[in-house]
This record gives structure tokens, sequence and C-alpha cells, in this order.
């Protein structure tokens, strides 16, 4: 669970200001070591909280390096936080993602780079996503 403190640093470190919706949706992304769909974060927050905000806020923090988008094999765009070296410059993409054919969660794997790949001559890559899909740590011991 994210202490309120890890989460008002996380917004003042990208110079953003503590507003209730950037903090309700910091906590529920830090509670969860998988991506979410904004559906899941809206479920999440309070009863009667307005999509268009928390869309403009998921807006935000992905311009600001604060969340990153997370593909999977669906059409479902989901959004895990960042890590702490994240910057609006230098957008953590250097990560391995997961998916679960089991649980169906996507998950940040921050320590499991993404491996260097030689690209011909004349192609400047400018964003990665490296995707693997089998079953996570939770499913395998159950
Ligand atoms: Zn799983
Ligand atoms: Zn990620």
């Amino acid at each position: 669970m994210a202490t309120p403190d890890h989460i008002s640093l996380t917004l003042a470190r990208h110079g953003l200001r503590q507003t209730p919706m950037r903090r309700a949706v910091l906590s529920v992304l830090f509670s969860k070591s998988f991506a979410l769909s904004s559906n899941d974060i809206e479920q999440a927050l309070e009863e009667g909280t307005d999509r268009i905000t928390l869309y403009r806020t998921l807006r935000t923090f992905e311009q600001k390096g604060v969340i990153h988008r997370v593909l999977d094999s669906s059409d479902v765009i989901r959004f895990a936080a960042c890590s702490a070296t994240c910057t609006e410059q230098a957008h953590a993409d250097d990560h391995v993602h997961f998916k679960c054919s089991v649980c169906q969660h996507t998950y940040c794997l921050n320590q499991v780079a993404i491996p260097a790949v030689q690209l011909p001559g004349g192609f400047q890559a400018v964003h990665r996503d490296y995707l693997m899909s089998g079953v996570c740590q939770q499913c395998h011991a159950t």
C-alpha cells in the first residue's frame, strides 16, 4: 500500500500540484502490482468521480512521466506507475511487460530490461514495447 508521503513525493518530483484526484489515482495505481485500465481506476475511485477529470489526470501523468501505457494483446489501454527514475524527457520503456494468461493481469517487470536490439541502418527506434505472456508468480504458486 502506498503511503501518502510516497504520493506527495511523486507529484512534487514531477512538478505537479497536489489535487485530490491526482492523489487518488496515484494511490490506486501504487496499490496494484499490475497495470490498470482507466475503467479499472474509475471503479476503484469513489463513486461519482468525474470521468473527464480522470482522463485528463491520466493524460497529464503520462505526459509528465508519472505513468506509462502498458500494451498487451487486448485492445484495452492499461497504465502503470513509472519507476522513480522516469521523467518527462526520459520515459521508461526499458522494461519487459508480462501478461498472465490465468489472471489476465499485465505486470511491469521493472527489473527485467528489454534486450538490446540491432536495427538495420537507417532505422531509429523511438519507442519500445516488449510483451511476454505466460503464467505469473501468483498464479504459478497456486
Ligand atoms: Zn496470474
Ligand atoms: Zn511497465
